[in-house]
């Protein structure tokens, strides 16, 4: 096998439907079409990047994978890597801020109606990307959530539809928080320590600022006892 795919990226892989005429953005080494390729999964990709180094690393790799006629590399700024004639099924937008994917969605939105499925892989601000989702007409219809190199990753598989998330569901995830996986425990368990540490920080004099500490430390235990 030519492409040795990080776990998030297999997890990642996991969600992309059988056949799918796939668009990568921010492909970097376009590891995950050249992965998804190899195991028959995917029909075609198109490889979007916007940055030249890592436009080139995609493009040289790609024709050492042979598949150059099933995968397109393209030099481009987010959604603009595609247009209806490509019939792209279905968007993997992974390994950036949560806010820079939704960035991404928002610039491109009126294409998205044709595409089946985004497959989401934010490093952070997970909220703003949920928000964005909920306020343009996509559901979530899976989450995931894994560690790698002592990093937590969240996954976010969204579709066409409506939903409407609670505060806190747009917060720890309306899958996850209902799964309360082994790591999603650990990932906010994570949360509550660093979180005393820099109350134990603030003075006893300082009511205001303890209090909003306490709080969300108060919240984050709550959905950790809620289904356990
Ligand atoms: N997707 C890969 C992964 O998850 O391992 C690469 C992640 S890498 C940290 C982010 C990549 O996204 C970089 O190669 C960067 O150049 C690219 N990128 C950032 N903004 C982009 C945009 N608006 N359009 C296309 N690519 C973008």
């Amino acid at each position: 096998m030519y492409v040795q795919l990080s776990q998030r990226l297999k997890d990642v892989a996991t969600y992309v439907p059988k056949g799918a005429k796939l668009l990568d953005v921010g492909s970097d080494h376009a590891y995950l079409p050249i992965y998804l390729l190899e195991k028959g999964l995917i029909t075609s990709a198109i490889a979007g990047e916007v940055v030249k180094g890592p436009y080139e690393s995609a493009l040289a790799n790609v024709s050492a994978s042979g598949f150059n006629d099933k995968i397109d590399v393209r030099l481009a700024n987010g959604l603009a890597a595609f247009e209806p004639y490509d019939a792209v099924t279905t968007i993997t937008i992974c390994g950036m801020g949560g806010r820079l994917i939704a960035d991404i969605l928002d610039a491109g939105k009126d294409k998205l109606k044709d595409v089946d499925r985004l497959i989401l892989q934010p490093n952070n601000r997970e909220d703003d990307l949920r928000i964005w989702l909920m306020e343009n007409g996509f559901t979530i219809v899976a989450e995931a959530i894994m560690t790698e190199n002592g990093k937590y990753y969240e996954i976010i598989v969204a579709e066409a539809g409506q939903m409407n998330l609670s505060e806190r569901e747009i917060r720890f995830g309306p899958h996850l928080m209902k799964e309360q996986s082994q790591v999603f425990q650990l990932k906010w368990q994570r949360e509550i320590n660093k979180l005393e540490i820099a109350l134990g920080s603030i003075p006893l004099a300082n009511q205001d600022d303890r209090a909003v500490l306490e709080e969300k430390i108060q919240t984050i235990k709550e959905v950790l006892d809620h289904v356990s």
